[in-house]
């Protein structure tokens, strides 16, 4: 296939549904997580689980970037945009996350803090070319697939010789929650997460590849296929999580062939290692603590680094009690599941991360009707 439209051919998708229904075992049920925000985003979006066989589950994942970011990162980000002379500029989403008290970076604006929206980290260097006087912050945020622009925009205000533009570095690791999550009494001593394989993210991996996933292949025998965002791609995923998990395999399958290899983009890669380093550990937003999953930037860098350049808060800072976004993440609960879910809380008035971003559970749950069958929302 060569256009878009062929991975969106209504036709073929019922046939593959079909398919999967053919080879599906109905004697057994199979729970495949999307690890990946932009797939969730797909399954609603295409009704994708409507046509699945009764036992196919799908189990939303962490991978939405906006919705892993723990509150106390977020209150930090508001901290660092009330110190003297500072710029703090994010991407779009970020500015609506609520932080502790309800206050999110787009309330702290309104209370007159400088926090502007940029659409790529060259608009953030920009910024600080044009404000010479002040303090330009980058408010870092993402997976793989955001870390390598953030690089280049440090690399660039190093060319351009910028003493006044930061970063406050707060990229995360995709393997890493992979293992979390399987290492969660949820899945490992209680069962009461069921994950029978995973659909791998695609963005992250035409930056890291295939590789990186054969270890939860090998050690936590479970099958690992790479799939495109389209809904083509997601159904033939599964189709292939199914087949691997009736013959008993474990192997890493790449369904987005056609943008992933098993190395990925060695360019991309050597420029994160020069750049950054592990963390020991990290919090995420219902994973907790999770050990050597974000990155910091390293000490050859240490004059954009936010984190050095002020005593920033590290405080952790809990998730609003009614908010399940936490347990949504690690795919213990679905958005219907809350009772905030379309009631207080919708797109125009999130109380959590997950109803924010585009990528977000709960949002695509919302902007798709995924809720319409078991639940009417009074908003
Ligand atoms: S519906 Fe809102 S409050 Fe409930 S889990 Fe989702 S984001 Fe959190």
């Amino acid at each position: 296939m060569k256009y878009i439209d062929e991975y969106r051919d209504g036709e073929l998708a019922r046939q593959l549904a079909a398919s999967i229904g053919q080879e599906a075992d109905s004697a057994r049920t199979y729970h495949l997580m999307e690890f990946c925000g932009g797939h969730t985003h797909a399954i609603s979006r295409y009704g994708l689980e409507d046509i699945l066989p009764a036992n196919v589950h799908m189990v939303h994942g962490p991978g939405c970037p906006v919705c892993v970011l723990p509150v106390g990162r977020i209150d930090a980000a508001i901290w660092l945009a009330g110190q003297a002379d500072v710029i703090l500029c994010t991407y779009g989403d970020m500015l609506r996350v609520p932080g502790s008290k309800r206050l999110s970076l787009l309330k702290a604006k309104a209370e007159g803090r400088d926090i502007r929206m940029v659409y790529s980290t060259l608009d953030a260097v920009k910024l600080a070319q044009a404000n010479p006087a002040r303090r330009v912050v980058f408010f870092a945020i993402g997976f793989e697939t955001t870390t390598p622009p953030t690089a280049v925009a440090i690399k660039q205000a190093q060319a351009l010789g910028l003493t006044n533009f930061f970063v406050f570095c707060n990229h995360v690791l995709t393997p890493s929650a992979i293992a979390q999550i399987l290492d969660s009494p949820e899945v490992r001593e209680l069962g009461t997460v069921k994950l029978d394989g995973f659909i791998g993210p695609a963005h992250v991996s035409t930056i890291i590849g295939s590789q990186p996933y054969e270890y939860f292949a090998e050690e936590y025998q479970r099958p690992v296929v790479i799939a495109g965002f389209e809904p083509l791609d997601v159904l033939q995923a599964v189709r292939m999580l199914v087949r691997q998990i009736n013959d008993g395999r474990f192997a890493v399958e790449n369904e987005f062939s056609r943008a992933v290899t098993r190395d990925g983009n060695a360019k991309a890669k050597s420029l994160v290692a020069d750049m950054f380093e592990l963390r020991k550990a990290f919090e995420w937003r219902g994973l907790g603590l999770v050990p050597y999953s974000a990155l910091r930037i390293k000490h050859a860098y240490a004059a954009f680094d936010a984190e050095r350049h002020w005593d920033v808060p590290q405080d952790s800072v809990a998730d609003n009690k009614a908010c399940e976004c936490g347990a949504i993440l690690r795919g213990v609960k679905k958005p219907i599941d809350c009772k905030l879910f379309g009631t207080i809380c919708t797109p125009e008035n999130p109380m959590g991360s997950c109803m924010v971003s585009a990528e977000g559970a709960c949002a695509a749950h919302w902007t798709y009707g995924r809720f319409r069958d078991t639940k009417a929302p009074t908003a």
